[in-house]
């Protein structure tokens, strides 16, 4: 295999030894429902009510009890008043007594039918009932969407809107979530302008910053801006130091690589337990882990799109499970490719591309083009990832590609 280097490690295996050594961070805070929003559960809500509450119509018609319905031909019913949502009728219903009831309210009792308007016919004050109708019809039973004391919604859930409205159901108005979790990041060179500067020569602005705040946002965790450290060792130090104070994890962009990695390796064995990897993946080839103090480490590579790949493949989930999530297994799956995608064997590539409906009501992947780490507009365009394995090669228009959404697809 060309591209193989026999003291790089996979990517799965770094997968594994970053999400075997991290632990869920302590810590919780109490918040009101809209705060809770994308925020992870840090105990079981368990429900204290039946939901809904009350047996009660799901259609606008006719209550009744269902042994009255006839068995063959129809039925006079004396109609003796309403129901109304949070108005419930107030008295038991006897034999061949039938009450007007709207959706959602509660069904008087004696009461277990409903007939829709639509299928009865109005004889004066007498309702006509045929036998095509069936005890228990067009009723929501109290407890059927939630029964009292079950688990609503389980420690280490995400929280999304329908849960929102779930809580809101059972009148819970503030909840416990897992804190939220700091992360610093800082970029690495002597070559990086900020915006606003004048690019000198031989200079680049400094985007992975920007892609760092976005990806980190979008996540949900707190993102701390610790800017440009430059190529000189008092500065990194100084810098691992004051981030390892104040953040859960610390992220770096760039000088990771053979060559110039030295003073940044050096500090950090000062400083820490870091471990240097070469991933035998393709774009983002170093990585570093490990630990300063009280604070997680991940050394990434500074290539704008090396840097999104390896947050999302690595960093990406482990701060998932951090933040307390127990689901951080990304979405994957199998998809037809209709690019023709060039590769050696020897690495995992992580190719970008754009995910769509076909007209056969499934999936289509194809590659954004030019796939150069340095190439940050494919990383714009492109949707999912297009994994592509270790030992696979060129990759031939309508082959099965394994692919793995990093992106809305909506
Ligand atoms: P390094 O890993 O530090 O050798 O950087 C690899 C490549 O990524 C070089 O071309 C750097 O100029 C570029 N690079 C590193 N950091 C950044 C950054 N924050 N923004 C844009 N490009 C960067
Ligand atoms: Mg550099």
């Amino acid at each position: 295999m060309d591209e193989f280097d026999p003291t790089s490690l996979l990517t799965d295996e770094a997968t594994r030894q970053i999400q075997t050594r991290i632990q869920p961070t302590h810590g919780f805070e109490c918040v009101n429902l809209r705060s809770a929003l994308g925020r992870a559960l840090y105990e079981d809500i368990p429900s204290t009510r039946d939901v809904p509450g009350h047996t009660n119509s799901a259609m606008d018609g006719y209550a009744i009890r269902g042994e009255d319905i006839p068995a063959e031909g129809t039925r006079s019913f004396n109609l003796i008043g309403t129901a109304w949502a949070g108005h419930p009728f107030p008295v038991a219903v006897s034999p061949g007594q039938c009450v007007r009831i709207m959706t959602g309210a509660p069904l008087p009792a004696a009461t277990d039918t409903v007939v829709i308007q639509e299928q009865v016919q109005i004889e004066g004050d007498k309702i006509l009932i045929d036998s095509e109708n069936k005890p228990g019809q067009n009723v929501r039973q109290a407890g059927e969407d939630i029964a009292k004391n079950q688990t609503v919604l389980e420690a280490g859930r995400k929280l999304v809107p329908a849960d929102l409205g779930l809580l809101a159901s059972l009148g819970i108005g503030e909840v416990r979530v897992f804190r939220k979790l700091r992360v610093a990041f800082f970029s690495t060179g002597d070559e990086l302008c900020s915006i606003g500067e004048e690019l000198g020569p031989g200079c680049v602005y400094d985007s992975n910053r920007y892609t760092l705040f976005g990806m980190l946002q979008r996540l949900g965790a707190e993102p701390i801006d610790m800017g440009v450290i430059r190529d000189r060792k008092k500065d990194t130090h100084e810098a691992f130091e004051e981030a390892a104070k104040c953040a859960d994890v610390i992220l770096t962009s760039g000088g990771v690589s053979v060559g110039e990695a030295d003073y940044v390796k050096e500090c950090l064995d000062e400083l820490g337990q870091i471990t240097f990897w070469k991933v035998a993946m393709k774009p983002g080839r170093p990585l570093a882990f490990g630990r300063i103090n009280d604070a997680w480490f991940f050394g990434l590579p500074g290539n704008p799109v090396s840097v999104m790949v390896t947050f999302y493949i690595f960093v990406q989930p482990a701060l998932r499970k951090l933040m307390g999530e127990t689901n951080t297994t990304p979405l994957q799956m199998q998809v037809r490719c209709e690019s023709r995608l060039k590769k050696k064997a020897g690495r995992t590539e992580f190719q970008r591309g754009i995910l769509r409906r076909d007209d056969a009501n499934g999936f289509t992947v194809t590659g954004t083009g030019a796939q150069g780490s340095g190439i940050l507009t494919s990383m714009s365009q492109a949707n999912c990832f297009i994994i592509l394995p270790l030992e696979a090669e060129a990759v031939e228009p309508g082959s099965m590609v394994e692919v793995l959404p990093f992106a809305s697809i909506a």
